[in-house]
């Protein structure tokens, strides 16, 4: 048997074998085209990109990569990995990197995390990086990463975050003396008393005014009364200096002090001296009927732990020590009166 094709079907063998070539050919041809295409997309976007294989080979990267990140041409970095360019990516960077790599690789999928990198031309920059695998037909070839450059953002909302500090920092503050003010007062006022409820808890409220001050600012004028409105309030922060204490200025020539104890006895014994420190900070006075110095009348409430379901109202308390401070003045003057709640 002759088995040997003939003529006529090696022609035609001949003919499909053109065909085919001529197909491949022009699919060669689109496939270029796809790549420079793809290539140029990649170079285009302002966001660093790479692509690694499953080795941790980079296999492509686009210009803002190689330019912004690394500071090198793509040809050093493509065939590299994290560790072969240890000139431009410090050991311990890739390090991290690593690690997060090896972590999507077991684990499939898209990943996201916020990272600092000192860029090509020293500046420290903030990237939101968003990786993902890169598979097809069920096999993970490799991964993919952008890298979105969230510097301007994160500063923006650091400076509104510095803004917003000192806007509440302000809204909080009496604006003569620095110390705190009414609005505050009653924030943590309110905050003192929620915590008795919880807790085996005690704490103190001075209700402090400065005596004759009227004669005061009649003898020395509006502006030395407030020169002297501030030495008092740093009398106060000089005796109340503990992370705990919070010293108020309530309105006019009345300052407040919320501060703990462990006893009522220590409460007094400090309030006694914060009354002698303004006496002995020699603030002329004008008035002589008490002292030649400024001084202040208190009141003190000590209102210790209280049994659940009570009613120790905030405004209960505020008249209370109001009206002890009223028993100081008509009592002379420069006088601490107190009182212990305990329920
Ligand atoms: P007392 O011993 O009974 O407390 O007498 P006082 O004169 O201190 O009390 P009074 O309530 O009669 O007067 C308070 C004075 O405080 C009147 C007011 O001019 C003064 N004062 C209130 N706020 C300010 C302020 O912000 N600056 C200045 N300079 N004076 C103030
Ligand atoms: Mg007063
Ligand atoms: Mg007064």
């Amino acid at each position: 048997m002759n088995n040997k094709p003939s003529y006529e079907e090696l022609e035609s063998k001949i003919e499909s074998l053109e065909t085919t070539l001529l197909v491949l050919d022009s699919l060669k041809e689109n496939i270029k085209v796809n790549d420079s295409f793809l290539k140029m997309l990649f170079d285009i976007i302002p966001s660093p990109m790479f692509y690694k294989d499953t080795y941790g080979v980079y296999q492509h990267c686009n210009d803002a990569f190689s330019k912004t990140i690394l500071g090198i041409s793509k040809d050093e970095i493509l065939g590299r990995t994290l560790y072969d360019l240890p000139h431009v990516i410090p050991k311990e960077h890739a390090d991290i990197y690593y690690e997060k790599d090896k972590e999507l690789f077991s684990n499939p999928g898209v990943q996201f995390y916020e990272t600092k990198v000192k860029c090509a031309d020293g500046q420290i920059r903030y990237y939101n990086l968003y990786k993902s695998t890169f598979v097809i037909d069920g096999k993970v070839l490799g991964l993919v990463g952008i890298m979105l450059d969230v510097s301007e953002y994160k500063k923006t909302v650091n400076e509104l975050d510095e803004k917003n500090k000192i806007l509440n920092s302000l809204s909080i503050t009496d604006y003569l003396t620095g110390l705190h003010n009414r609005r505050y007062f009653e924030e943590i006022f309110e905050k003192k008393i929620s915590l008795l409820d919880r807790h085996d808890h005690q704490f103190s409220l001075a209700l402090i005014d400065i005596d004759f001050f009227k004669d005061y600012n009649d003898c020395f004028g509006h502006q030395a009364g407030d020169e002297a409105l501030f030495s008092v309030g740093k009398v106060l922060k000089e005796t109340f200096h503990r992370p705990s204490d919070y010293i108020f200025r309530l309105g006019g020539e009345e300052f407040g002090i919320l501060f703990d104890v462990k006893s009522n006895k220590d409460s007094y014994s400090l309030i006694e001296k914060l009354r002698q420190n303004v006496e002995n900070a020699k603030l002329e006075s004008c008035n002589n009927e008490v002292s030649p110095y400024l001084t202040v009348s208190i009141g003190l409430v000590n209102v210790n732990s209280i049994k659940k379901n009570d009613t120790l109202s905030s405004k209960r308390i505020y008249n209370l020590v109001d009206k002890l401070l009223y028993k100081s003045k008509e009592n002379g003057r420069n006088k601490t009166t107190y009182e212990d709640i305990k329920e």
